[in-house]
């Protein structure tokens, strides 16, 4: 059976356990390297890579500055740089604010006639 095992990270040298279920799901999909970083080092990896992957550069439908999106922009949705997106969501906060006035301002006229 499996033990836990203390391994050192190569990356920033911390002690981590490789423990007795890691070790067998790695036994069970047949890895034969232990794990070389501890879980900390993995996940920054993991979200670095995954950071530079994701990132697109278009250009912004309001200002026509650069807009870095974590998605692939479709020709048929206009795309805002991070400046533009906050100014129309301030916009549409604004406007369900106006909205929601209205709606009692009708409300409180209706009653009162
Ligand atoms: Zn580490
Ligand atoms: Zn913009």
């Amino acid at each position: 059976m499996y033990e836990d095992k203390t391994l050192k990270c190569k990356e920033c040298g911390a002690e981590f356990v490789f423990t007795a279920g890691e070790q067998e799901f790695y036994a069970e999909k047949g890895f034969v390297n232990e794990p070389q970083r501890c879980k900390a080092c993995r996940d920054a990896r993991k979200n670095a890579s995954r950071g530079e992957r994701e990132w697109f550069e278009a250009t912004c439908d309001e200002c026509g500055g650069i807009a870095k999106v974590p998605f692939k922009p479709r020709e048929d949705r206009p795309v805002y740089c991070s400046e533009c997106f906050a100014k129309k969501q301030a916009a549409a906060a604004a406007d369900t604010v106006a909205d929601a006035v209205e709606e009692v301002a009708e409300a409180a006229e209706e009653a009162a006639e």
